[in-house]
């Protein structure tokens, strides 16, 4: 199938191109690069495009007539949507808009979205379930949380299958090192601690020291980006065997606090890692662990890599690969 990836020059989006070529289908990447590197587009053709602009999405849909639509392309810094709220609407609820618009016009009716953990806020008991209630406490949730609103209004009245996946923390990078993290600036934790073990940052800064979880750091279910692309792949297969309306939880059901994970990267690395504890960030909840046992059974899917020696391995090395650039 000819499957359009939004922000498939990105970090889940490239993992995801390269799950979708090797299962035998045909993914054509459609980016800004406002955040994604061409370089990381080596699955599948490149149409530089912003999701915004809809009649140029509507010429690439039609170009390589596209069966499905794999939607990546977001903002997605917590923190950022907390003081940029304009860009999160836009890019997030709009662009999406404008997608779908694209999609009904042209007559594609299966979409796979990113969407996010952020959705349930501050959580009072872990792990999450899907039935747990949506109540964003930032705008990059809610922008996500609206996207989902969306896609259950065009299910009812257009028919069109979607699956949304509420990933919890992505991390990693690709076994053989063709793909990983890079975003710039950096603001993710374990490339974090990785670059403050390189001294390419001066200290590592952790968000908070008095939440009400047993070290006082924040806690996430961090889950390997190979393990998050195998569950995209999967929900397209699904949807165009049958197309239906989902919402799925993609996470380990294991939480790490970020003193956590600063040890375990220090000990791996065999480095000491400079750090201090500074103020809360704003919009962190305390912890947040998935239940995603409904994903395991729909989609026939398990987390197969996500241990975190495995995950912090490879994003050491990756990291390496990217110091320079
Ligand atoms: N964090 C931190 N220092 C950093 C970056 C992140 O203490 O430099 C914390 C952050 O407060 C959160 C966790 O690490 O509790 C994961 O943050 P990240 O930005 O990686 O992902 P998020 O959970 O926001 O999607």
């Amino acid at each position: 199938m000819n499957i359009l990836v939004t922000g498939g020059a990105g970090y889940i989006g490239s993992h995801t191109c390269k799950a979708l070529a090797l299962s035998g289908h045909n993914p054509i990447t459609y980016d800004n690069l406002s955040t994604g590197h061409k370089e990381l587009v080596k699955w599948g053709v490149f149409e530089y495009g912003d999701i915004l602009d809809n009649s140029r999405l509507q010429t690439v849909i039609k170009k390589h007539k596209i069966n499905g639509v794999i939607h990546f392309a977001a903002l997605s810094t917590v923190g950022e949507s907390v003081n940029e709220p304009n860009k999160y609407y836009y890019n997030n609820v709009a662009g999406t808009l404008s997608l779908l618009e694209a999609m009904r016009l042209q007559a594609v009716s299966h979409i796979v979205v990113s969407s996010t953990c952020s959705v349930y806020g501050a959580v009072k008991e872990t792990p999450i379930a899907e039935t747990a209630p949506v109540k964003p406490i930032n705008p990059y949730g809610t922008s996500k949380a609206t996207m989902e609103y969306m896609l259950a209004d065009y299910y009812k009245a257009f028919g069109m299958g979607s699956v949304a996946l509420r990933y919890f923390n992505a991390a990693g990078a690709d076994k053989n090192q063709e793909t990983g993290e890079w975003h710039d600036p950096e603001t993710h934790l374990i490339p974090r601690v990785i670059m403050a073990a390189w001294h390419d940052i001066p200290e590592l800064q952790i968000f908070g020291n008095d939440y009400p979880t047993p070290d006082g750091t924040c806690i996430r279910d961090y889950i390997h980006v190979e393990d998050l692309a195998d569950a995209h792949v999967k929900a397209m297969n699904l949807l165009i065997k049958n197309n239906e309306l989902l919402t799925l939880n993609l996470g380990t059901g294991t939480g790490y606090s970020v003193q956590e994970i600063l040890n375990a990267t220090a000990k791996i690395l065999n480095k000491n890692i400079p750090h201090s504890f500074v103020q809360r960030r704003d919009g962190d909840p305390a912890a947040l662990v998935a239940q995603s046992d409904k994903a395991q059974t729909i989609l026939d899917w398990k987390p197969q890599r996500s241990d975190l020696e495995n995950i912090l391995i490879g994003a050491a090395k990756w990291y390496e690969k990217i110091r320079d650039k």
